[in-house]
């Protein structure tokens, strides 16, 4: 792997302090960067480092604290930032430990360097810039159960690499590249590492998935119930390979199938704070389904008529993606209760981990779940697409 590669813009961005600009102090590790915002307008933080430490400007390399050891809460103030005691009239720093040294931020210990910037508003934004496979050493754990077999640990690794890459790719001008939470892929700090997650990285060392010579944006998603979703539904993408297709092997997924029921005062007060002016609920009904069998859209309409359509997305958005786990479902309602029935979790584009772990348990390899996943995709080792990154 090339090691000059990093994933560093300088952009005097619009929502930050003025004085915070991006060219940051040289970072340690040759290796692949990602950025991720691992928190957004957090009032205060706390940092600790236990070992020999350097605070810089985001904006310079010059040191601005440094010593053997600190535990401190930074705080947003009006001409810059509190760190401990000590006032700094900047935008932002960057707080830098040995190799192997970790830092902790509010409770969670993390690989690599932290940013901590002042926005305009006067909360913090942080951004923990790490080595691209450190960095899914933490993200695993999350996304799979660290017991299954390693093929589907090793496919998972090579789709995680492949979707970080792409999101670095496609957020080149903006601050970070993923963010720590659902709505990239879940990373929660070196204190996520596990023996077999970090040995199914390490043995996937630079393998990405790639379409026609290009990064596949690699989308996964818990457990699809039978057939995947065509992402064209969803985004604006439309390669063969995330077309959709049958799976037959997430049965055993706990999400395979599920039921929700919601209050209706819920769904009313859902609707007026996405600001949609409507009374009392009387009919919840779908309209038209996709290919896979998924909500397309779906209308509500209230005791004076008045009436909304909604995409299945949209209304999976509406209700939150953990409240309404997939838009597979069947919808009714009874004694003032919304019921939904429902099939998967996800959004139900790429690769279905409950069906990659149904494969591995039947000896398929980590290449064919891959292969099976996103057909036409093919694996290559990432130098060969870095004019491309
Ligand atoms: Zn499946």
């Amino acid at each position: 792997m090339k090691k000059t590669i990093r994933f560093i813009f300088i952009i005097l961005p619009a929502i930050l302090w003025p004085w915070a600009v991006f060219l940051a102090a040289p970072l340690t590790d040759d290796a692949m960067i990602v950025r991720v915002c691992i928190a957004d307008d957090k009032p205060e933080t706390f940092i600790s480092l236990k070992s020999d430490y350097k605070i810089y400007a985001t904006n310079s390399s010059r040191v601005l604290m440094e010593g053997p050891c600190l535990t401190a809460k930074v705080v947003a103030t009006k001409d810059g930032l509190r760190v401990g005691a000590r006032q700094l009239n900047i935008g932002g720093i960057r707080v830098k430990v040995g190799k192997n040294s970790k830092i902790y931020v509010g409770g969670k210990r993390f690989r690599g360097d932290i940013d901590i910037l002042r926005k305009d508003n006067g909360r913090l934004m942080i951004i923990n810039y790490i080595a691209l496979d450190d960095y899914l050493y933490g993200v695993l754990y999350h996304e799979v159960s660290h017991r299954w077999p390693m093929e589907v640990l090793k496919a998972q690794a090579i789709a995680a690499r492949t979707f970080a890459l792409y999101q670095a790719k496609q957020n080149r001008l903006q601050l970070y590249d993923l963010r720590s939470d659902i709505y990239s892929q879940v990373y929660g700090g070196s204190g996520s590492e596990k023996w077999s997650t970090t040995m199914a990285v390490n043995s996937t060392k630079g393998l990405v998935l790639v379409y026609k010579g290009e990064l596949l944006p690699a989308y996964y998603h818990a457990t699809c119930a039978g057939r995947t979703e065509d992402a064209s539904n969803l985004w604006k993408v439309n390669i063969p390979p995330l077309d959709g297709v049958e799976c037959g092997f997430c049965v055993e997924s706990p999400h395979y199938s599920w039921t929700k029921n919601m209050p209706l005062w819920k769904l009313e007060e859902k609707l007026a704070s996405a600001g949609y002016k409507m009374g009392k609920i009387e009919t919840v009904a779908v309209l038209s389904r996709n290919e896979s069998g998924r909500v397309d859209k779906l209308s509500i309409k209230d005791n004076a008529g008045v009436s909304v359509v909604l995409t299945g997305k949209d209304f999976r958005q509406l209700l939150g993606p953990n409240e309404l786990r997939s838009t597979n479902f069947d919808v009714s309602i009874k004694w003032g209760e919304l019921i939904l029935t429902g099939r998967g979790w996800g959004h139900g584009v790429g690769m279905c981990q409950w069906g990659s772990y149904g494969m591995a348990k039947k000896g398929i390899k980590a290449d064919e779940i891959l292969r099976r996943y996103y057909p036409g995709a093919e694996i290559v080792s990432v130098e060969k697409i870095q004019g491309k990154l």
